[in-house]
C-alpha cells in the first residue's frame, strides 16, 4: 500500500477483507486471550491482548502507512503514548521540549519526568539558533510539536531534525494538530510521530487513544513496545475499531476541516474586534512559509486574540451559538475554548485567546456565527 496518496491509504490500509467471512469491514476481537500450543506455541500469532490483538494490529498497520513508518504502536490515550515513550529513556537522559505545547505535556514534564531522572528543558523552537545553543549539550530526544497548541506556532521539522540528530538525539514530532494527511515528519527526517488519536482520526469526539510510528523498527521501538505491552496502558479492541473507522475518512474530513478554517481565518483576520489570528495559513503567520514548505495544506485548528482583553474574549465565546465551548478538537462539530479559563491557576494562553477547533458545518454558517458573536 505505500506507493499510493494518503487519501487512499487512509480508506484502505489494514482494511483486507476477514479471511473467515469476506467481511468488508473489520470484525472486532474483543477475545482476551488465544489458544496456544500445549508448550505455549503461538498459532496465530496472539496469546494475550495486553501484548497485541486484531483490531489493533489493523490500526497499526493503518498508522505504518499512512505515516512512512517501520512500525507502530496503538495506546489507550495521546498521554499514554507521551509518557511510555519518555519513561523509556534512560534515566539522565535530557529532553527538550517546545515552550509552546500541549498542556497535558507540560505537566507531565515539569511534574513527573524530574521524578523519573529526566532532566527537561524548553526552548522556543521556531528559534533555530536557540534550539542549536541548546545542543550544545549532549540530548537524548527533541520533542516537535508543530503547529503547537495554542499559539499554532510553526517550525522546520527537517531543519529540527538535523540540528537534533548531531546532538545525537532522536526527533520526535507530535502530529496530532496536522495529521499525516497534512504533514509526513518521517518524511522529513523525524525518528518517531506521536498522535492523539482522539482528535483527527477518530474524528467523532466519541474515542479516546493514542500512537508512536517509528521510522525504524529498532533497539528504541523495541524497548517501548515491551514498556507498553508490560505497563499495560494498551488501547481497547472497540476504540481501535472506531479509530480505524474515523481513519477511511480522514482525507475527506481534512479538507473539509481546512477549507473552512481557511475562510473563517480569513474572515477574522479583516474584523475590526479582531487583534490577531493564529492560523499558519495567513501569509502575515511568522511560520506560514515553513508550513507551506512542509505541510499539504495548513490545518483546522486556530486561535483568535480579541480587542478588549479577557472579558471580550468570553462574551464572544458566551455569543457563539453553533460553536460549542468545550476542550479537545478533530470533530466533526465546531468547538471553541477560553483555554486560559481551562490552564489551572497559572495560565499560559493570552487572556483575549479563544482556540477554534473549526469542524465540519458549513463555511458560510460558522462565519455568520462569529459576525453575530463578535458584534
Ligand atoms: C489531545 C492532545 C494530546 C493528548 O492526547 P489524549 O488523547 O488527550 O491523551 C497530545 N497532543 C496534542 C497536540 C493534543 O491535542
Amino acid at each position: 500500500m505505500t506507493t499510493h496518496r494518503p487519501c487512499t491509504l487512509a480508506v484502505h490500509a489494514g482494511n483486507h477483507a476477514d479471511p473467515a467471512t469476506g467481511a468488508v469491514a473489520p470484525p472486532i476481537h474483543l477475545a482476551t486471550t488465544f489458544r496456544h500450543g500445549p508448550a505455549g506455541e503461538r498459532i496465530a500469532g496472539y496469546e494475550y491482548q495486553r501484548e497485541g490483538d486484531p483490531t489493533n494490529d489493523r490500526l497499526r498497520e493503518a498508522l505504518v502507512a499512512l505515516e512512512g513508518g517501520a512500525t507502530a504502536l496503538t495506546f489507550a490515550s495521546g498521554m499514554a503514548a507521551m509518557t511510555t515513550a519518555l519513561e523509556s529513556l534512560p534515566a539522565g537522559s535530557r529532553v527538550l521540549f517546545p515552550d509552546d505545547c500541549y498542556s497535558g505535556l507540560r505537566m507531565l514534564f515539569n511534574e513527573f519526568l524530574p521524578e523519573r531522572g529526566l532532566v527537561v528543558e524548553t526552548v522556543d523552537m521556531a528559534d533555530l539558533d536557540a534550539v542549536r545553543a541548546a545542543c550544545a549539550t549532549p540530548l537524548a530526544m527533541l520533542w516537535i510539536e508543530t503547529p503547537s497548541n495554542p499559539l499554532l506556532k510553526v517550525c522546520d521539522i527537517a531543519a529540527l531534525a538535523d540540528i537534533g540528530h548531531a546532538a545525537g538525539a532522536l526527533a520526535v514530532v507530535d502530529n496530532t494538530f496536522a495529521t499525516p494527511l497534512l504533514q509526513r515528519p518521517l518524511a522529513l527526517g523525524a525518528d518517531i510521530v506521536m498522535h492523539s488519536t482522539t482528535k483527527y482520526f477518530g474524528g467523532h469526539s466519541d474515542v479516546l487513544g493514542g500512537a508512536l510510528v517509528f521510522a525504524r523498527d529498532d533497539g528504541f521501538a523495541n524497548k517501548v513496545a515491551h514498556r507498553l505491552h508490560v505497563t499495560g496502558a494498551v488501547l481497547a479492541p472497540f476504540s481501535a475499531w472506531l479509530i480505524l473507522r474515523g481513519c477511511r475518512s480522514l482525507g475527506a474530513r481534512m479538507a473539509m476541516h481546512c477549507a473552512n478554517a481557511r475562510k473563517l481565518a480569513e474572515f477574522l483576520a479583516t474584523h475590526p474586534a479582531v487583534e490577531r489570528v493564529n492560523w499558519p495559513g495567513l501569509p502575515t503567520h511568522p511560520g506560514h512559509a515553513v508550513a507551506a514548505k512542509q505541510m499539504r495544506d495548513f490545518g483546522a485548528m486556530l486561535s483568535v486574540e480579541l480587542r478588549g482583553g479577557r472579558e471580550a474574549a468570553l462574551a464572544v465565546a458566551g455569543r457563539l451559538r453553533i460553536f460549542t465551548n468545550a476542550t479537545s478538537l478533530g470533530g466533526c462539530e465546531s468547538l471553541v475554548e477560553h483555554r486560559a479559563s481551562v490552564e489551572g491557576p497559572n495560565p499560559r494562553s493570552p487572556q483575549n485567546l479563544l482556540r477554534v477547533s473549526v469542524g465540519l458545518e458549513d463555511g458560510d454558517d460558522l462565519i455568520a456565527d462569529f459576525r453575530q458573536a463578535l458584534g
